[in-house]
């Protein structure tokens, strides 16, 4: 270095210096908000913390009727949040009330030994265990992984220790109020903006890029508000969050603890999960999933909860559906390799873009498979296929941006009816208004089979109870004049035209 630009350094310093005392540094005011919320002691003492009795909204669960409708926000009650933060653990609890549709839904990224494992327990299900990704969640967060990135005492902690200590802090608004903004790169590498309240000094909102499993990288704001005192330190019970500037989650905790040891419960693997998990532990991606014959030439790939239809042509596949999350989509794409291990997937059609029936999408194009969608279902389809995942890569973003770029699969749309036709096996794709639940639903009709594949209008095989969407199903299938002998569900198993018929029988009257 020239003395020249030595003395222009000690200048700079100078300038710095004498700017303090006017404006405060990012780590001066990172340190300040620690100091607020019980000091940097208190808060590096907290293991884990448990967020109780929350009530509230979420959004951008992708249920809307048509492809451009906007969205409403669901209820979410009872919601129990815990971060376990030593290691590295989180728990989304809560019933969620979507437009009548209502559930009541665990999901807990724990460990076995040391390896992550996510068990998910939902209503009278059969509990299941994934891999970590492969927890899919409506709570606060689409998964309680978030949370652990997320929450706001790591977030303080990283910020005090790493805040620029001469960069001077700006001031930014958020919401109609004036803050001071800051910056800050985590140890892992992420871009953190943080907004400190001038008068309360408090941490009141921090924004960071998160990769949504559906809508890939949002620029996403945290909204922290009603800062009570939990065990020594102060905490927000009230968390806003937007993802893209649209509203996320809402939720109002009613009490908040830390360092609770009952947190041991929630984490612990129920007995009826515990062979599962073991497999998914021994493993890179599991989820449960079995492939079942339906016919010659014609498969369900049962996940479970969501599942896929596969119809084997003389010398590829086409599929109907890739649900739920990635690691179902890995572990589809595993299940196929082992079985059909000389066909390629040349087609993935789309029964209906309802977020948790798309979640593997992106790794169906990832792997080369054309994505047919039905042009209705192209304003929500086409920017999930064409939406970057960095935080961090999926397969497809991989694949995209390796250098050279890889081939991947792309998007082709149709309008009405769409045969698939070769060697004498046929799928046929069929768009149908289903007002009550998605307009259009694309019934699939496997002809050899005479299978007909669909989710969420009946859910075979029962008997009973198919209610309106059922005899709505029922009627579209007579207007086809398709001669269905098999229905395979997008739920559930596999069942008998007969049985279907059953069920859609509106219920006798009770006089
Ligand atoms: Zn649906």
């Amino acid at each position: 270095m020239s003395l020249g630009h030595r003395s222009i350094v000690i200048l700079l310093s100078a300038f710095a210096f004498s700017a303090c005392s006017t404006t405060p540094t990012a780590r001066k005011l990172a340190q300040d908000s620690v100091a607020a919320m019980g000091g940097a002691e208190k808060l590096t003492a907290i293991k884990n913390i448990t967020m109780k009795d929350g009530t509230g909204t979420r959004l951008r669960l992708g249920q809307m009727v048509k492809a451009t409708d906007q969205e409403a926000p669901a209820d979410l009650k009872n919601v129990v949040d815990i971060v376990d933060l030593v290691n590295r653990r989180a728990s989304l609890d809560y019933e969620l009330n979507n437009r009548g549709f209502m559930q009541h839904r665990h999901e807990i990224l724990t460990r076995l030994g040391d390896k992550p494992v996510g068990i998910e327990i939902v209503g009278t299900r059969p509990i299941i265990a994934t891999t970590a990704g492969g927890l899919f969640s409506w709570g606060s967060q689409d998964s309680p992984e978030f949370l652990i990135r997320r929450n706001v005492v790591s977030i303080a902690i990283a910020a005090a220790d790493s805040a620029s200590e001469t960069e001077q802090a700006q001031d930014k608004e958020l919401n109609g109020k004036m803050y001071k903004y800051a910056s800050i790169k985590t140890k892992s590498g992420e871009d953190v903006g943080l907004y400190f309240d001038p008068q309360s000094k408090m941490l009141a909102a921090y924004e960071v890029v998160d990769t949504e499993p559906i809508l890939g990288d949002v620029q996403a704001q945290y909204i922290l508000s009603d800062y009570k005192p939990v065990n020594g330190v102060s905490l927000p019970h009230h968390i806003t969050i937007r993802k893209d500037g649209k509203d996320y989650s809402d939720v109002q905790f009613a009490s908040i603890s830390t360092n609770d040891p009952a947190i041991e419960q929630a984490f612990a693997i129920p007995d009826s999960a515990q062979e599962e998990a073991t497999k998914a532990a021994a493993t890179d991606e599991y989820s449960p999933m079995k492939i079942v014959k339906v016919a010659t030439g014609v498969y369900q790939a049962a996940g479970y909860s969501h599942n896929t239809l596969i119809v084997e042509y003389p010398q590829w596949l086409a599929l109907v559906d890739s649900p739920y999350t990635e690691t179902q989509g890995k572990v589809l794409w595993r299940a196929i390799q082992e079985q059909f291990p000389k066909k390629p997937v040349k087609y993935v059609a789309v029964s209906h873009y309802h977020y948790d029936h798309i979640g593997g999408l992106r790794m169906a194009a990832a792997m080369g498979a054309t994505i047919l969608v039905a042009k209705e279902h192209e304003p929500i389809i086409r920017p999930l296929l064409e939406a970057r995942h960095t935080h961090p890569p999926d397969e497809l973003d991989k694949r995209r941006n390796a250098q050279p770029a890889e081939q991947t699969g792309s998007i082709e749309t149709y309008e009405g009816k769409k045969v698939i036709a070769e060697g004498g096996q046929s799928l046929e794709l069929y768009p149908v208004s289903f007002p009550e639940h998605v307009d259009p639903m694309v019934l699939a009709y496997a002809s050899s089979a005479h299978a007909l594949f669909q989710p969420d209008l009946y859910t075979p095989p029962a008997l009973a109870n198919g209610g309106p969407t059922a005899q709505h199903l029922l009627k579209a299938i007579k207007e086809l004049n398709l001669k269905v002998d098999t229905m395979v569900g997008g739920h559930g198993g596999i069942g008998t035209f007969a049985d279907f018929v059953k069920a859609a029988a509106p219920p006798a009257s009770s006089n």
